[in-house]
């Protein structure tokens, strides 16, 4: 398998209802129609590399069930390899998100199946970046990194959501890519994100939002601003971020061009609803 992208992480079904308010304890509201959607924080990364012309694998578990199946077609429309989604005796992940008039979601998850992605042999051969993101066992997470790092491949972790590392698995990555709140939960409120790298990653990567994102290396900081856009919708923008700039390391260019390439992709991203939906290909890229 000549794979350049291998993305290690979660694959969920996203049902999405509509809904005045929340129901209370024991209360029964009635909503609008479900829309069922591909999501998972593994699952959209892999679709946003992918769209960019990357070679990618999902490595990821799923139930042997009809979301199972839609979450497969999705990936492979997109272009995503699935031999290594495993199917596992659980039912496949699902996040359960109610949306108010607000605009405000909540979020029930159901883990299902990924919480049964244990770690198993591997095959780097090819390989250039490993992307894991959490809502997988911790463990897995931990063992795929420390297999890539042997192998010579790059790792990049999305610490999200956040969890504690082993100062092993943080020493063992290239690239540590967190939001503003993440780095808060790792270093404490106030804490300046310089700090991230006394953690042990060779490099790392705040996203910032509207305000882009910030680059962390070695040599210094660097501010990565956003494409200034009318946002309509930012579910996933996190994961196109973490897609694109996987796909643009994955071509050899440095971090802080891949982090370019990645704030235009997200800021494409949370201009249309829905997450894998709101990723652009690198034609529409190019357009732009
Ligand atoms: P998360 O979605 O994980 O909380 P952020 O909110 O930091 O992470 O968003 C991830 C990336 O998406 C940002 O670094 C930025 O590139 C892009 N982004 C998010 N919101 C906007 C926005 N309003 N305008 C432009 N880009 C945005």
């Amino acid at each position: 398998m000549h794979t350049e992208v291998l993305v290690i992480g979660s694959a969920n079904a996203d049902l999405v209802v509509p809904a005045e308010r929340r129901p209370g304890s024991g209360e029964t509201v009635l909503g609008g129609d479900t829309t069922v959607l591909p999501g998972g924080k593994g699952a959209n990364t892999a679709v946003a590399a992918a769209r960019l012309g990357a070679d990618v694998a999902l490595l990821a578990a799923i139930g042997d069930d009809a979301y199972g199946a839609m979450l497969t077609e999705s990936l492979r429309d997109a272009g995503v390899r699935t031999e290594l989604v495993r199917k596992v005796g659980r039912p496949t992940g699902i996040a359960y998100i109610t949306v108010t008039p607000d605009g405000e979601n909540s979020i029930l998850v159901s883990p299902g199946a990924n919480s049964a992605l244990e770690p198993g042999a591997l095959d780097f051969a090819g390989a250039k970046v490993l992307v894991a993101s959490l809502e997988i066992p911790l463990p897995t997470v931990e063992w795929a990194i420390a297999e890539a790092a042997s192998a010579g491949v790059r790792t990049m972790l999305n610490l999200s959501p956040v969890a504690e590392l082993s100062p092993r698995t943080l020493a063992a990555l290239d690239v540590l890519l967190v939001n503003e709140h993440e780095a808060a939960a790792l270093l404490g409120e106030g804490v300046g994100l310089g700090k991230l790298l006394e953690l042990g990653p060779r490099s790392a990567v705040v996203t910032l939002g509207a305000r882009g994102a910030l680059v962390l290396t070695g040599d210094g900081e660097t501010e990565v601003p956003a494409p200034p856009v009318e946002p309509v919708d930012t579910t996933g923008a996190g994961d196109a971020f973490t897609g694109a700039l996987a796909a643009s390391l994955a071509t050899g260019v440095t971090l802080e061009t891949a982090a370019r390439m990645a704030v235009r992709v997200a800021a494409i991203s949370v201009t249309r609803r829905g997450a894998q939906p709101s990723y652009p290909s690198a034609a529409e890229l190019e357009g732009r």
